[in-house]
């Protein structure tokens, strides 16, 4: 309950107490997004129980303050039957991304998934977002989509893209400038949606990419209309798998490459049935702080592609090449700058911060897979 009572300008005197964290490197971080002191950081191996400690002293202080200041929450559960926890569902996706995109870009920039990197060690801020680049090049290479160096003459890259679960539109803009295509992105978030189209305007790119306000079980697009339909970070938010992947492959044009990069839980070994019950209830607790419906291993998405009209399903599991990207995030949010957004945005985001220890838990413990899944359909 300490926290309800400070104001932001005496957090850091209160981190100070707290964490022996001081208001010079506090000021400091906020500078240079530099990581702070490894006590609070929860990213080194060689600190195993001050990580543990911390971790669970970050969720108290944080979750003390959201509490007393929790005014109302969207309960995503089932209680009213299927469809009104779908209706709860996607209200609760669409409000947690429109009140967290704007502190999200401040710190992070227009790209809202994980980096992919060579090893664990600690990168800068600048690294990550080069990182998160290259996610979106090592997908589009894993599902050989050709490069503009494979494809000079362009005549086989992508001339029609969907950014299913666009965010603010960092991928659709990106792969609109690197194949010279036009990219249309959908979110359940309207300020998603606005930002991106007023980036997109920015940059002088509102005749090639739009973004728009839709559902992707529900897809306001014809048949076969996209040679790449990408789905980053997205197929976790969505309650219907299959409905998702028959929507992504309606979409695609004969030929087309659907690209689906997401979190999973593992697959199950040939004597499971289920997931063990500490590793369930890991998952239902991020569930309720990232507004994600049950989860689902990537050999579900591939038997999911196998029942429909699509061929050279592939996948693979990226878990260890993501595996800097949390602890970083909560460093980040750990600056004063993180903290003082953090505290100035609602009860989502703030619960949306103290999920972020339980999915670096779930990543250790071997619960939560990055995975990739892609396929053709064939032309
Ligand atoms: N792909 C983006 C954003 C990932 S965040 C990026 O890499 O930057 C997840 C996104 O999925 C959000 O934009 C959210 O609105 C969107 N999303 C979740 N469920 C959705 C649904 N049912 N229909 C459309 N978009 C959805």
């Amino acid at each position: 309950m300490l926290l309800t009572t400070l104001s932001t300008n005496q957090l850091p005197f209160f981190l100070s107490r707290r964490y022996g964290y001081s208001s010079k490197s506090m000021a400091l971080a906020e500078k240079t997004q530099q990581r702070i002191p490894q006590a609070m950081s929860g990213g080194s191996s060689s600190n195993k129980n001050n990580n543990v400690g911390f971790i669970s002293s970050w969720r108290r202080m944080v979750g003390a303050w959201a509490t007393s200041n929790s005014t109302n929450s969207t309960d995503t559960s089932n209680e009213g039957g299927p469809s009104d926890g779908t209706q709860l569902l996607k209200k609760g996706i669409a409000e947690f991304y429109d009140e967290s995109s704007g502190i999200w870009e401040d710190i992070w920039g227009d790209h809202m998934h994980h980096g992919f990197y060579d090893d664990s060690s600690p990168v800068s801020l600048s690294d990550h977002r080069l990182a998160q680049i290259r996610m979106i090049d090592e997908a589009l290479s894993f599902a050989s989509v050709p490069s503009e160096e494979e494809d000079p003459s362009k005549s086989k890259t992508p001339k029609r893209i969907v950014d299913v679960g666009c965010g603010i539109g960092g991928s659709s803009r990106y792969l609109t400038r690197k194949y010279g295509a036009e990219c249309r992105g959908i979110t359940l978030s309207p300020v998603q949606a606005e930002r991106a189209n007023a980036i997109a305007l920015s940059q002088g790119l509102s005749d090639q990419v739009s973004f728009l306000v839709a559902d992707a079980l529900a897809q306001p697009f014809p048949d076969e209309q996209f040679d790449l339909v990408w789905s980053m970070e997205s197929g976790e938010h969505m309650p219907d798998k299959q409905k998702f992947v028959n929507e992504l492959v309606r979409v695609a044009a004969p030929g087309g490459t659907i690209i689906i990069v997401t979190w999973c839980h593992r697959d199950l070994k040939d004597d499971e049935e289920s997931l063990q019950s500490w590793e369930k209830e890991l998952l239902d607790k991020i569930c309720k702080d990232y507004f994600l419906p049950s989860w689902c291993s990537a050999a579900d998405y591939v038997k999911l592609l196998q029942s429909l009209p699509v061929e050279d399903i592939k996948t693979a599991d990226w878990t260890r090449y993501v595996a800097p990207f949390w602890p970083a995030v909560l460093r980040s949010a750990l600056t004063w700058k993180g903290l003082t957004s953090l505290l100035r945005s609602g009860m989502k985001t703030i619960k949306g911060a103290l999920a972020m220890p339980l999915m670096i838990e779930g990543y250790k413990k071997g619960v939560i897979k990055f995975a990739i899944i892609a396929c053709q359909k064939p032309k």
